[in-house]
């Protein structure tokens, strides 16, 4: 089984074909993100899963971000805006100035601004060429393009770009194809519009017009107009003239579904927590010694959308996690997943086969480390689709990791959120 998964995933890679183009633009906000197109029949009957590691990153993480060109004015500027996002997101940017670097920046590339999707930044790039730029499958060229910033730039333009483009980043899709949006689009206008600054029909179709939907991986829960996700558009684009705002900061829901993403887990041991400011006291009190607990951090998490178990014939996702723990030793702990619709209701259990305590549906698979220090490699868990008991058709969900030991949560790996077409039977 873990042969099979992994000559797929080498498959796929192969398969995979990434077609970037670049917006040449002045006056909208554009960008491009990776349009990854699977080049091969789906097998199983969940017909829009796509085999691909996950692009999330591990909550906690450091991502290096290293600049490859560009003035020291524009640099502060991105790296300002970028740090917001740290808020919010349990994630840390370290701005490094030689080496590896997850997230690699260019201000020359092309005139476009765009970014990689999540930790295909760290895997994917575009290198300039005699002939412009070109895709390559590694980290050597820039992973994010900021092409109209320069010493003029307005401080909002700084902001709503860089914003937007570490959104990308991060994970997050354009909310303006946010499949729950019931935009009312003039479409020839649409067309007419973003051609005066030379996209072709396929691109913006893709950009903007397209609803997601061939991604397994997307945050689409509640469509947030607010977002820094969404474009801005005319009105004579839109039928009756709806305004669309421009948005130029974090709104709410941009907010919440990066933490939920990326959580500030006060049980997660291995995040460093601020100082508290404790009030002052007279006598000072020693602190009773704690025994150490156990900590366990993730260094990767994927998801198969095209799992299949050969023992009971079901398809499934298989999830696959390298972690280490330490202080564990014969303690026993649970990697438990838990599924729940997008906008956080718990998918509820009937027939007691997946399900936790509290009824709704999840998996689980406990395990007992032999050392102080453990590492696991390739911990695989499979979920049936047929158990999380919903209806055939579309389904935007979310799911999330975590490992307990009794009734706390040691580690948790946020939501991720995915959508699942299960085809009605005829
Ligand atoms: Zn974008």
């Amino acid at each position: 089984m873990k042969s099979l998964n992994l000559s797929l995933l080498s498959c796929v890679l192969l398969l995979l074909v990434l077609t970037p183009t670049f917006a040449q633009t002045t006056d909208v906000y554009s960008c491009v993100t990776d349009l990854v197109i699977p080049d091969r029949a789906a097998t199983s009957k969940i017909s829009r899963a796509v085999y691909q590691p996950s692009k999330k990153w591990i909550p906690g993480q450091e991502i290096r971000v290293r600049f490859l060109d560009g003035n020291e004015y524009v640099k502060s500027k991105v790296r300002q805006y970028a740090e917001t996002w740290e808020e919010f997101a349990n994630i840390d940017f370290v701005f490094v100035q030689s080496g590896p670097a997850e997230i690699r920046i260019s201000f020359t590339l092309d005139k476009g601004s765009w970014s990689y999707f999540g930790k295909d930044s760290a895997r994917q790039s575009q290198v300039k060429t005699e002939n412009g730029s070109q895709f390559v499958r590694d980290a050597t060229g820039a992973s994010m393009n900021f092409g109209w910033f320069n010493d003029k730039t307005p401080e909002e333009e700084f902001r709503r770009t860089t914003l937007h483009e570490f959104g990308h980043a991060l994970g997050l899709h354009h909310e303006h194809q946010n499949k729950n949006q019931n935009i009312q689009w003039n479409e020839e206008a649409v067309y007419a519009y973003f051609a005066k600054q030379g996209w072709s029909r396929e691109k913006t179709q893709s950009q903007v017009l397209k609803k997601y939907g061939n991604d397994s991986e997307i945050s689409n829960g509640v469509y947030d107009p607010l977002s820094i996700m969404h474009y801005y558009y005319p009105p004579e684009l839109i039928k009756g003239g709806a305004k669309v705002r421009s948005n130029s900061v974090l709104s709410a829901n941009d907010k919440a579904i990066i933490e939920e993403m990326y959580p500030f887990d006060e049980d997660i041991a291995t995040v460093p927590k601020p100082p508290v400011n404790k009030p002052p006291t007279t006598t000072p009190v020693k602190p009773p010694v704690q025994p150490s607990g156990p900590t366990i951090s993730f260094s990767d998490v994927s998801v198969d959308f095209e799992g299949y178990d050969e023992k009971t014939e079901q398809d499934g996702m298989t999830f696959t996690s390298d972690f280490k723990v330490k202080n564990g030793l014969k303690q026993e702990f649970a990697f438990a997943i838990y599924f729940y619709t997008a906008n956080g209701k718990p998918l509820k259990d009937s027939n007691k086969k997946f399900y936790s305590t509290t009824g709704s549906v999840s998996v689980f698979k406990k395990f007992t480390p032999a050392y102080a220090d453990a590492v696991y490699n390739q911990f695989e868990i499979f979920m049936p689709y047929e158990e999380l008991e919903i209806e055939c058709g579309e389904h935007n969900l979310k799911y999330s990791i975590g490992i307990w030991s009794g009734q706390k949560r040691v580690s948790s790996t946020g939501y991720t959120y995915f959508t699942l077409d299960i085809p009605c039977e005829e």
